[in-house]
């Protein structure tokens, strides 16, 4: 596998990320309660992650 022959500075990488501030992060919508979640992530309203209960989260 190929490897990076060098660390990429903290310049380039932040001038690399500089081009995503401008844009809102993607978000899916959970198929449990039908809120915005961000993606790889558990439902932060329901604690759902695919089609199942992976948190517990308080309801009031
Ligand atoms: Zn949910």
């Amino acid at each position: 596998m190929a490897v990076p022959k060098r660390r990429t500075s903290k310049m380039k990488k932040r001038l690399r990320r500089s081009g995503q501030r401008w844009r809102a992060a993607k978000l899916n919508v959970c198929s449990e309660c039908g809120s915005a979640t961000k993606s790889h992530t558990a439902c932060p309203s329901c604690g759902y992650y695919k089609g199942r209960q992976v948190l517990t989260v308080d309801e009031f």
